[in-house]
């Protein structure tokens, strides 16, 4: 695969302009950035200097104080790193559709990363289509860029996957370095710090969780990870008694490291093939759906517009059927049910900012189980996971929790409620897992 193959050319112009304009919308980092390198490449070769820039929006869709303290601590970082790279870099606080025409008045090209959600690609195109600019897409943040992958919405991890594997020889290394100087580089400082400490403390308050975020913290967490845990990950990531899990979901999700750079780091390691194919089974195939799922989907938030056609039916028929437990939004939120494996992974969300990966499935079949409609079952999961989780507001979440409806998945025998969706149960749970540890573990 070229690296050209991932970037797409949005608009021609033919404006003089003085920079070259990057905003970093999507892969806050440096290491494995494609983007930021197809910004220098035209850099160097229009002989223009670099600008990078950085959007901080308050009023960005359904984030919170602990997503905003993490995104912005990995945000102060990125300030040295580009001043030792001699790359000009700015921080402003303010609406996307505001601050961007600011810089594309004296801009030649725009380049920014790539996005998969509907949300943030129409604030794109607002963006695009009131401003006279060059501009370039980077699909920077997946192993295979969503278009190259596929060109439709796919059925299942069964019919992605092919697609995927033939590109498997080639896909690690289309990684292209431009050595850009700025000779004129003087060290700016067009920071919105102070704006930006007087605004988070008006920001929703939902705590800290213990990460940090940053380019060097998702390193750090990466090496662990490969350390500690990646020996054992084939036969226990599965596993909610154990901390098995990379966590690096936090981190891919505000774009802090590329998931080419896991991969190559895993590569490196003695181990078991069986690791690094459940590495690669996650990391790309279904991370690559769950990003096909959203980029091809209008309305992630209307179930029925998306589900397949068997998933509706069933649950449509069985919507009715009669639930022994009904629990209202407050009560989930405040892990308030029966059930007390259920409880510790809300917990675990609350206190953790994530759900362990098999706790996680669980949690959204029960919220089925227990609401009365499919659309207050599918608005709550969204809810909740969007508020707590930290690598929440992701096309994995929503494909994690479309999944817990049927999407992606097959039919299984019928039962009530469920229909024939796929069913968990607390007595599955008690079976295959030391539950009691898990309770330990979550601190629950
Ligand atoms: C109801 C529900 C909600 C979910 N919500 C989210 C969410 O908000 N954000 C999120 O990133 N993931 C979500 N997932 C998917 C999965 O549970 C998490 O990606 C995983 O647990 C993240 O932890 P980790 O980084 O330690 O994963 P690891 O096990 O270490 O895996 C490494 C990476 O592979 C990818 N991956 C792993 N499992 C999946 C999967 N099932 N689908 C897609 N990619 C995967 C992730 O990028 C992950 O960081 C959800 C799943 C379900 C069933």
């Amino acid at each position: 695969m070229n690296y050209l193959e991932r970037v797409t050319c949005v608009k021609k112009s033919s404006k003089k302009g003085y920079y070259i304009l990057y905003w970093m919308q999507g892969a806050f980092r440096v290491e494995y950035n494609h983007s930021l390198e197809f910004a220098k490449y035209l850099a160097i070769n229009k002989n223009l200097p670099l600008k990078v820039l950085v959007v901080v929006d308050f009023n960005y869709k359904d984030a919170n104080y602990r997503h905003f303290k993490f995104f912005i601590d990995g945000i102060l970082e990125l300030v040295e790193k580009f001043n030792d790279l001699k790359i000009s870099f700015h921080v402003k606080v303010g609406p996307f559709t505001e601050i961007l025409p600011q810089y594309l008045n004296d801009a030649n090209t725009l380049i920014t990363d790539k996005a998969y959600i509907k949300w943030l690609k129409d604030v794109r195109n607002k963006i695009y289509k009131n401003n006279d600019v060059n501009i370039y897409e980077v699909d920077t943040n997946l192993v295979v860029p969503v278009q190259v992958a596929s060109s439709k919405c796919e059925y299942g991890a069964y019919t992605i996957r092919p697609k995927i594997n033939k590109l498997k020889e080639k896909i690690l290394n289309d990684f292209v370095f431009f050595d850009y100087r700025d000779n004129n580089f003087v060290l700016e400082n067009d920071l919105d710090s102070l704006i930006i400490d007087e605004k988070l403390k008006s920001v929703h308050y939902i705590k800290t969780v213990d990460f940090k975020g940053g380019e060097s913290e998702a390193d750090k967490l990466l090496r662990d990870f490969l350390n500690e845990k990646y020996d054992n990950f084939a036969e226990k990531r599965g596993d909610p008694a154990f901390d098995f899990e990379s966590n690096l979901s936090f981190y891919l999700h505000f774009g802090f490291i590329s998931p080419i750079k896991i991969l190559k780091e895993a590569l490196k390691i003695e181990t078991n093939p069986e690791n690094y194919e459940t590495l690669f089974e996650q990391l790309v195939v279904r991370r690559e759906l769950a990003h096909n799922f959203t980029y091809y989907t209008d309305d992630i938030h209307n179930l029925y517009t998306f589900l397949p056609e068997w998933s509706k039916n069933t649950l449509k028929t069985h919507e009715k059927d009669k639930r022994e437990y009904i629990y209202t939004l407050n009560e989930l939120e405040g892990c308030k049910t029966h059930d007390k494996f259920w409880n510790a992974a809300q917990y675990e969300l609350i206190n953790k900012g994530k759900i362990h990966n098999y706790m996680r499935m669980y949690w959204g079949k029960k919220v089925i189980e227990w609401s009365e409609s499919l659309k207050s079952a599918y608005e709550n999961l969204i809810f909740l996971n969007d508020k707590y989780a930290l690598d929440g507001r992701d096309s994995n979440g929503y494909a994690g929790i479309a999944w817990c409806f049927g999407m992606h998945d097959r039919a299984f025998k019928e039962r009530e409620i469920f229909g024939k969706i796929r069913y968990m149960s607390e007595n599955g749970l008690k079976r295959k897992f030391d539950m009691n540890r898990y309770l330990m573990r979550v601190g629950a």
